[in-house]
């Protein structure tokens, strides 16, 4: 009998981590934060449009303008002397060094980014780091050396999985949904509803904390209680990190 697999994914390292823990703590849930060692503190502003986050602006030219076109959300990520304490409990992965698009980097480029990433994480936070997600979900296929070399086990891109199923190939692990999505309890009903003679089954949900900050109809802080409430229901789910999804699975 297959058994169902639940992973939240968080990304960038943000101030709205702690308050997001704190809910995953109350619904026993698990999951993944994909960080940037070399960004720990870094403070901009995230505009928006509708429900997707559009333009980042440093703090300091934020705060310099009277007036601002679109509503801004803080991007401030959680400083380099917290962090451990914060994510304690919780699967650390890589997200590169400084946040950078992996398509455009030289070769030596992505292999100090992911490489440097995976060393200062692992150092930090004294656990090995397997984990990995691509900036912006690109770069996959020029990366692919580097991870190897760097021993990362899964890396998600930004793309979504139209089935349950575990990727085939790791290095290119695709979203299950986006907790902003209009049909994203539709689409988790599909999943608590698979049938249990089936194979092994992954949903990969995937978010950025200053997004609950939309305070819009599809993405705010009481849809991510009732998303997280909505698994916790269901005993036949694990609910873990994407680290514990796969080694799981790979175990049998
Ligand atoms: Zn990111």
């Amino acid at each position: 009998m297959g058994k169902k697999y639940f992973a939240w994914s968080f990304d960038d390292g943000l101030e709205q981590d702690r308050k997001i823990i704190e809910i995953l703590k109350e619904y026993r849930l698990g999951a993944t934060f994909h960080l940037n060692s070399g960004l720990f503190g870094e403070k901009t502003w995230e505009g928006r449009i509708g429900n997707l986050g559009m333009t980042e602006m440093p703090a300091a030219k934020y705060e310099a303008k009277a007036r601002h076109l679109l509503p801004y959300v803080p991007h401030f990520r959680i400083p380099a002397d917290e962090v451990v304490q914060v994510y304690k409990g919780f699967e650390i992965a890589s997200h590169t060094c400084r946040h950078v698009n992996l398509v455009r980097c030289t070769e030596n480029e992505r292999r100090a980014e992911i490489g440097g990433d995976v060393k200062a994480l692992s150092e930090l936070f004294g656990q090995p780091v397997v984990g990995f997600a691509y900036p912006y979900g690109i770069g996959a296929k020029q990366s692919r050396d580097a991870l190897k070399t760097t021993g990362i086990r899964y890396a998600r891109v930004a793309t979504s999985s139209k089935g349950f199923s575990f990727p085939a190939d790791p290095l290119v692990t695709p979203l299950g949904g986006w907790h902003l999505s209009k049909n994203i309890f539709e689409r988790l009903d599909a999943f608590f509803h698979l049938d249990a003679e089936q194979e092994d089954a992954f949903f990969l949900m995937f978010a950025h904390g200053y997004e609950f900050d939309f305070g819009t109809k599809e993405s705010n802080w009481n849809k991510f209680k009732r998303i997280c409430e909505t698994v916790a229901k269901h005993d036949d789910v694990i609910a873990c990190s994407i680290g514990e999804a796969f080694r799981r699975h790979e175990e049998g």
